[in-house]
């Protein structure tokens, strides 16, 4: 990886001159902890003892049989602790800030689960933590705000321009360059200015470390194809990383799809025709965004992976052809979720099901002496009401609504 921020004409450090100093100070402290071994060390007895690290490899006995082609394996990220891979980053962030002598931090959610999983490892290091969230997103996700409350953090709903998350992304940087001398923004996925993406990428590699020991400890050898879903990017970085150099294992992003790639309403940079290079929140990467620059809406079931920018490592890394992507809709999702829960007992998330749904329709062309591996980045406890919906089960369906009326109200 490049040490100053650009992977090929992607990436970079587009920030206001008031940022500067801060950014220099988190690049100063993350080389000097990437280049000393007992910090890594520090970092994986922390997530084994707090976060249930190494994480399994499962193998799919069922599926595989049923679809009758490839080996499929599954990395469990949803057993985790706050039940997806985003622990892996917050906790990393939080062993940076101590060292760095900061008290506080702040961080951007939209679905509320990165809001969580920072509010969790503030409590655990005892630092205050702000968490900025949009009010249309407040509004939706009531249980994740009263999680982050219960954890300590002081939820902000902000009201500007469409109230959701890039709204909610400004704001943390306002009061970042306002409050840095005690301040870090942990940034939930490996986008953003340098040195974030290299960061954060950094710290999910410990998934395809550790998938790498397990898979030859259980197989003898490298898999051939790993897939992953990409929002962000911080999964499939924290899975691909390790295999980069690996040149005969395939590596597969799958991006939303939403309604279709034809319908404008997905969530697709890197695998549609809509994606357009562009500078904004600090990097430069595929953005989705009209031809005057203005940021599109985007569509997913998925609300982690609904985001208008991608990691630029990921967009360089589809230019050198080196990582290929794709895109599953959502009906293809709640599909691959409804098989995944009733072949192997597994509930992904709805994010993780995109890796899901594409892999297993790969599956059954493929040879049987082919391993894949699907990377589970979470649980999907928390998609309950957009699957039971999905799902159409019109029992189940009230009793939700019910249930979804009483969370608006507290
Ligand atoms: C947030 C989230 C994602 C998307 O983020 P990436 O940075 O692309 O990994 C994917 N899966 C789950 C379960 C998530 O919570």
């Amino acid at each position: 990886m490049s040490t100053d921020g650009y992977y090929g004409r992607f990436g970079g450090a587009f920030i206001p001159e008031i940022l500067v100093a801060t950014l220099s100070q988190l690049k100063k402290e993350f080389y000097a902890a990437k280049n000393n071994p007992e910090f890594w060390q520090e970092y994986v007895s922390l997530m084994s003892s707090y976060s249930c690290r190494p994480t399994p490899l499962t193998f799919a006995e069922n599926l595989t049989r049923d679809l009758g082609g490839a080996k499929i394996y599954i990395k469990r990220e949803d057993l985790n602790h706050t039940g997806a891979h985003k622990a892996n980053n917050v906790m990393g962030q939080g062993l940076l800030v101590k060292k760095m002598g900061k008290s506080r931090v702040i961080a951007e959610t939209g679905a509320g689960q990165h809001g969580v999983a920072t509010a969790t490892m503030a409590a655990k290091f005892g630092f205050d933590c702000t968490i900025y969230m949009g009010e249309v997103d407040v509004e939706r996700q009531r249980p994740n705000v009263f999680w982050m409350e219960q954890l300590g953090a002081t939820v902000v709903p902000v009201r500007d321009g469409t109230r959701i998350l890039k709204d909610a992304i400004n704001e943390a940087l306002r009061d970042w360059s306002k409050n840095m001398d005690t301040t870090h923004y942990v940034l939930g996925t490996a986008c953003g200015p340098h040195p974030f993406p290299e960061m954060v990428a950094y710290f999910q590699s410990i998934i395809g470390q550790e998938l790498k020991q397990q898979m030859l400890a259980q197989e003898g050898r490298l898999p051939d194809q790993i897939y992953a879903c990409v929002g962000g990017g911080s999964n499939a970085l924290g899975i691909f990383t390790e295999f980069l150099k690996d040149k005969q294992v395939e590596l597969h992003g799958v991006e939303a799809g939403g309604e279709g790639l034809n319908t404008g309403r997905h969530a697709s940079r890197l695998s549609s025709k809509d994606g357009r290079v562009g500078v904004a929140q600090g990097y430069k990467t595929f953005f989705l965004e009209d031809e005057e620059g203005q940021m599109k809406e985007t569509h997913s079931v998925a609300a982690g992976l609904d985001y208008v920018g991608v990691s630029p490592i990921l967009a360089h890394l589809k230019e050198t052809g080196r990582i290929l992507f794709h895109a599953a809709t959502d009906s293809e999702v709640i599909e691959a979720m409804r098989i995944a829960m009733k072949k192997e007992g597994l509930i992904p998330a709805l994010e993780s099901a995109h890796a899901f749904a594409y892999a297993l329709q790969q599956a059954p062309k493929l040879s049987k002496d082919t391993i894949m591996v699907i990377n589970q980045s979470g649980r999907g406890d928390k998609d309950i009401f957009t699957i039971a919906d999905a799902l159409g089960d019109d029992q189940w369906k009230e009793f939700i609504k019910q249930k979804a009326k009483s969370y608006e109200s507290y």
